[in-house]
């Protein structure tokens, strides 16, 4: 049975790569009819942060990518923290030590620190081993006393030298590492806990993963995996590993991290994050964030863009998976955004359009209305907070006219064209747009008025600006009433 996990560490707000690589697993497994399953890996305490399992938990479900088994929804294998799981990993560092592929090292952070130092490129490893203090090089005598004496040491894999390791990737083909560059990694550390290098291995044996879809920035772990996998006995239910490529800033230098967000101006993170703006707070719908966050590395080779949740899990492809790095490009994604809120129905923008709306104060009494008012604006929204915007005119009564662009040229003349027309409003039977563009052009050419003079300045009285969708449309759905109310007030 395929079974993927995404295994963030909870150490803060997730960044839009960290999603793409859980969108990517949870494809993948929907695809093959698997098992999606999120795992907490919290060995490192010091990295830990008060509320970011809470938030990962909560992005996953905002893209609408709940796991199957996660620290909330334990299935047959929980837990699902790292933390909880702590005293199961000894005994496999131990079996290590037991068969000659791990250690004891009794070296204080003074020690090494001083190494680092001293020894250039000092790497803990086949080189330098013997010199360190650590059971490989000290006696057997006396490491039996520091253990006995509760002296406190880590234990770390023993990397072998001359060796080339290597797997197979299921986006990059052959991988191959040389042992002589890879230094003996802490397996356990001194409080107990295991490193992620351990915990990952045993997990990912112990919850029976079959398939893993991580960042490349993970690639030089794998020979210390790979070594685990093999040293534990359990190569043959390796999973098979595929890295994703990195996301790129825009101008396609160097890895996107969680501090540009602020410098470049858009949001790194999916949700709000202690004061970062994410895509879910700027007025991104979930469709448009995965849609974008899955065409960061793969298309279907189509050109097509706009793909839905379930027709990702439907075309998904690894073997289009490019190795080279994608380029996040912010207009792009706004891109997809706005044909995510042409394409979407105004009764499922209603909620998130209200709650814009009522943010701003606006009050919000008739919802067929607001569904109307949504379906004429629609297509001139980019990102949801468009609609205060685009809307608010609505609702209420603009509180500042751009009329200055039209006033110098004011003249009476037009004042008793609008006066004209009011009573012409007043007494049409049918208030539709038809009837009233029909009743202001006759009136116009009557006139002799061109567009320029009256049919833009009807505009700003009904909308404040130069902006929106067809004035008689607006006219309309604002109803006699008020349209002729807004007249009046911008005569005044
Ligand atoms: N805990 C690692 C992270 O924070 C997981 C890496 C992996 O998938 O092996 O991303």
């Amino acid at each position: 049975k395929v079974r993927v996990r995404f295994a963030p560490s909870p150490t803060g707000g997730l960044h839009l790569g960290g999603v793409r690589t859980a969108l990517f697993n949870y494809l993948f497994a929907k695809q093959n009819n698997g098992d999606f399953v999120l795992r907490i890996e919290d060995t490192d305490q010091s990295r830990y942060v008060e509320g970011a399992e809470q938030y990962i938990i909560d992005c996953l479900n905002w893209c609408g990518i709940t796991p199957d088994e996660s620290p909330v929804d334990p299935g047959q294998y929980a837990p699902y923290r790292q933390s909880e799981r702590k005293s199961l990993y000894r005994q496999y560092a131990e079996q290590l030590v037991m068969q000659g592929h791990a250690y004891y090292a009794f070296d204080t952070a003074e020690e090494l620190e001083k190494n680092r130092k001293e020894i250039p490129n000092f790497q803990y490893g086949q080189v330098y081993r013997d010199g360190l203090r650590n059971s490989l090089s000290l006696p057997q005598h006396e490491v039996d006393q520091l253990l006995a004496n509760h002296t406190p040491h880590v234990i770390r894999i023993k990397v072998p030298a001359d060796q080339t390791v290597g797997f197979t990737d299921m986006i990059r083909g052959r991988v191959s590492f040389e042992t002589n560059q890879v230094d003996d990694k802490v397996l356990l550390k001194a409080d107990g806990m295991p490193t992620y290098h351990l915990a990952v291995v045993v997990d990912d044996y112990l919850m029976k993963i079959s398939h893993a879809f991580r960042g490349e920035e993970w690639l030089p772990s794998a020979p210390v995996h790979l070594l685990l996998w093999e040293y534990l006995g359990w190569k043959a239910e390796m999973p098979q590993w595929a890295h994703l490529p990195l996301i790129l800033k825009p101008d396609g230098h160097g890895k996107l991290s969680k501090r540009d967000g602020a410098r470049l101006g858009f949001p790194v993170f999916a949700l709000d994050w202690e004061g970062s703006q994410g895509f879910n707070g700027m007025g991104f719908l979930p469709e448009a964030f995965i849609n974008f966050l899955a065409m960061l590395g793969w298309n279907d080779g189509s050109g097509h863009e706009i793909f839905t949740l379930t027709e990702l899990v439907d075309k998904f492809s690894i073997d289009r998976i490019n190795k080279a790095g994608a380029r996040f490009d912010f207009e792009k994604a706004k891109w997809f955004n706005a044909e995510w809120i042409k394409k979407a129905k105004a009764e499922s923008l209603k909620a998130k359009v209200k709650e814009v709306l009522t943010d701003k104060g606006i009050d919000v009494k008739d919802d067929a209305y607001l569904i109307t008012v949504i379906d004429l604006i629609k297509d001139r929204c980019t990102l949801l907070t468009d609609f205060y915007q685009q809307a608010s005119y609505f609702f209420q009564i603009p509180a500042e006219y751009d009329l200055n662009a039209v006033k110098p040229k004011w003249s009476d003349e037009k004042t008793a064209f609008f006066n004209e027309f009011i009573s012409i409003l007043n007494k049409q039977e049918d208030f539709t747009s038809a009837n009233i563009e029909a009743e202001f052009k006759l009136l116009m050419e009557q006139k002799s008025l061109k567009p320029g003079d009256v049919m833009l300045p009807f505009r700003i009285m009904l909308v404040g600006g130069k902006f929106g969708p067809h004035v008689f449309d607006i006219a309309t759905l604002l109803g006699r009433d008020e349209t002729i109310n807004r007249i009046e007030q911008a005569l005044a």
